[in-house]
């Protein structure tokens, strides 16, 4: 009997007197496995433990007491506690764990208060564990330190275990100093304490200090295991360290270590995050198990490279395998939706998640929102908005963005003023939808008060994107000299976009000088951005400056830019439709030609002269050929108007700017032919409904 116990370990060793017990009562271990669901059953047990003595068995008294606490009654556990003479650290212990495992971190620390206030008993190395999670629970700082000192006091603040459970507590509070002073201070340290600190350092952003401190851990001879890779794989992702990212790969390798789905999946978000989609792809080939966060990952790198449609073929295949997403694989299919601007395959995904019952979070229900109005259908991103139960800042700031790039003007500053009555503090995120909603609604008076009205009441800085809306919003109310005087104050470097907001307003406006500027600093700091090269020529253009044109060519053909071509995606019934300028490739040519005639016929009727500037736009001589009508918006427009039914919206997507001839002529057919437009170009919407656009002609 004895011989055959004592290879069980430490604490679960029966003494001498509970062994012979649980001879006469080993029938109450069954009972002690049923769920408990009446506390007179419980009282039952309890009885029949303390007349058989089996109380005094620590296994069953353990199991007695977790039972009790998942039955939600720590109270009468507590009691119980109080009567058990032995061991009743062990006891206390359980209900300490219990109450955590309850998700009530509270209840713990009172239970850990009233054990040793009654001085019941003392604690021991397997009491702290638990209490100082539930002080990382708590949030609560102080309890933490307050527990460490009792550590001190009882002993125990030597043990290996008790100082790793330390070093997370000051980690998980941000308090990295006093982490690593115990680490140093350790005595003997273990690879799980190396890596508590190396999580620590990279899970509060500072994933370089991660990594140093995984060398040393190397250099000092300690091995690393899965963990350890998973975190400092993660650091690698953060900030984009390849080459330190490829030798734990190798490390990883060369080990032989298991791949496991874990180490697997920080692999392919490593490559992924580090722009290796392709190497991200081939890992997860490799695997040979993955689960849901593997395939969530793999998706997510899709869309960080920007291959939505690459990341929509991959979901389709995660369902066709069976793999149930969860909600964030949906976040990550949605806002690859939103990339594409593909309204077809947002409303599929709506439609999977509503047939899966997958759990509408508030986080879904805003990239839902977020997808809506990215795919141009504004209404249907308020519908879900106007539906939540419980709405967050990320909401609202989704629907007032959403509203201002629609040109929904009233609509977002509504929004705004609703917001804050229903108590929510706007961030800086709310802002730039707020001076977006200004900007478009040529709001120049209103868009300076929200601005100063962000410093001064909200204490919110601004930051570059804000300056750049307000730039934005002078340049196009036609105020470019202030623009200007702006861009001198700000307390940072304007950069691309503020340049460029100052840059298209001065082609709206026809200012040569201001332009000019713009555009050189432009072509300094983006000088492979080809858009930035045909506004200013277009500018020269408008001021019959060829000379000046002829040699942005140049300078283009000198510095290898290469104008992109145009191209306009249109879907039919689940089919993408592309085409370029001057396409005839398409297979339904014949019949898109006769029908761009028809259009162009019909609006030259309601006074429609093309804009013969435009086409000095196109710097390549071989598209200067090609005439305004075989734009490649226009085509896909045509193509749209025979495909879909009479009154039905038509959604076309530009990898460019919309040219100016293109827009006024869409502005004529949404008029005259009945129909919204709806295109999303390299920088915005246009919402084209009766012979007006929601951009109000500037964009
Ligand atoms: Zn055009
Ligand atoms: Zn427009």
């Amino acid at each position: 009997m004895m011989s055959a116990s004592l290879s069980l370990p430490h604490k679960l060793i029966p003494t001498s007197e509970s062994n012979s017990l649980s001879m006469k009562t080993h029938h109450l271990f069954p009972l002690l496995e049923t769920k408990f669901t009446e506390v007179k059953q419980l009282q039952q047990v309890h009885a029949q433990m303390t007349v058989t003595g089996l109380i005094k068995h620590t296994g069953a008294l353990a199991k007695f007491i977790s039972s009790l606490s998942n039955f939600g009654n720590l109270a009468y556990a507590m009691v119980v506690c109080t009567y058990v003479d032995h061991p009743k650290v062990v006891a206390w212990n359980t209900i300490i764990r219990a109450s955590l495992v309850q998700n009530l971190p509270k209840m713990a620390i009172m239970v850990y208060l009233n054990m040793i206030h009654e001085s019941i008993t003392y604690p021991d190395n397997y009491t702290f564990p638990s209490l100082l999670k539930a002080s990382a629970q708590l949030m609560e700082f102080t309890t933490g330190k307050a527990l460490h000192g009792q550590t001190v006091k009882f002993g125990l603040n030597l043990d290996l275990y008790i100082e790793t459970t330390l070093i997370k507590m000051y980690t998980d509070f941000g308090d990295l100093y006093s982490a690593e002073k115990l680490f140093g201070r350790m005595g003997a340290k273990n690879s799980i304490a190396w890596t508590t600190l190396i999580t620590g350092y990279a899970q509060k952003g500072y994933a370089k200090d991660a990594l140093l401190l995984f060398s040393e851990m190397e250099l000092q001879g300690y091995e690393p295991d899965e963990v350890t890779m998973a975190t400092v794989l993660s650091a690698c992702a953060e900030l984009k360290d390849i080459e330190f990212g490829q030798k734990i790969h190798h490390y990883i390798k060369n080990r032989d270590l298991k791949v496991c789905t874990v180490l697997g999946t920080c692999l392919v978000d490593m490559y992924a995050k580090c722009g290796r989609i392709d190497e991200s792809r081939n890992m997860f080939d490799e695997m040979p198990q993955r689960n849901v966060v593997s395939w969530s990952a793999m998706i997510l790198g899709y869309v960080q490279n920007n291959q939505c449609f690459e990341a929509l073929r991959l979901f389709k295949k995660m369902v066709s395998e069976s793999v149930r997403p969860n909600e964030v694989t949906m976040i990550a299919v949605l806002l690859a939706c939103a990339q594409a601007g593909d309204l077809n395959s947002g409303t599929w995904v709506h439609a999977y998640i509503d047939k899966n019952q997958i759990n509408l979070t508030v986080n879904l229900q805003n990239s839902l929102i977020d997808m809506y109005s990215k795919c141009g259908s504004v209404d249907l991103a308020h519908h879900i908005f106007e539906n939540m139960k419980a709405k967050d800042l990320v909401s609202w700031n989704a629907m007032i963005s959403g509203l201002a790039h629609h040109g929904l003007v009233k609509e977002a500053l509504n929004a705004f003023s609703s917001m804050q009555e229903q108590g929510i503090k706007p961030d800086n995120i709310t802002f730039i939808g707020v001076l977006t909603a200004c900007s478009h609604g040529g709001l120049v008076k209103m868009g300076w008060q929200k601005f100063k009205e962000m410093r001064e009441k909200h204490k919110i800085s601004p930051k570059i994107e804000h300056y750049g809306c307000m730039v934005d919003l002078l340049g196009r109310a036609g105020f470019l000299v202030e623009a200007m005087e702006l861009i001198d104050k700000m307390p940072m470097e304007p950069n691309g976009a503020v340049w460029g907001a100052l840059l298209g307003a001065c082609r709206v406006h026809n200012n040569l000088e201001l332009g000019e500027l713009a555009a050189k600093r432009l072509l300094e700091i983006e000088p492979q951005n080809d858009a930035n090269y045909v506004l200013l020529s277009n500018i020269y253009a408008g001021f019959t400056r060829w000379e000046d044109v002829k040699l942005i060519r140049k300078m283009m053909h000198e510095r290898g830019v290469r104008k992109i071509p145009g191209c306009s995606i249109i879907e039919i019934e689940g089919f993408v439709h592309e085409f370029l300028v001057g396409d005839k490739s398409h297979p339904e040519s014949e019949s898109i030609e006769p029908m761009l005639n028809y259009v162009m016929e019909r609006l030259k009727l309601e006074g429609y002269v093309a804009e013969r500037s435009q086409v000095l736009l196109n710097l390549d001589e071989e598209e200067k050929e090609s005439s305004l009508y075989w734009h490649s918006e226009k085509l896909a427009l045509c193509f749209g108007l025979i495909k879909t039914k009479k009154g039905d919206p038509i959604r076309i997507l530009k990898n460019l700017r919309v040219c100016g001839d293109c827009h006024t002529a869409f502005k004529l057919v949404s008029r005259v032919f009945k129909r919204d437009i709806i295109i999303r170009d390299r920088s915005r919407f246009h919402h084209f409904r009766d012979g007006s656009c929601s951009c109000r002609d500037f964009w």
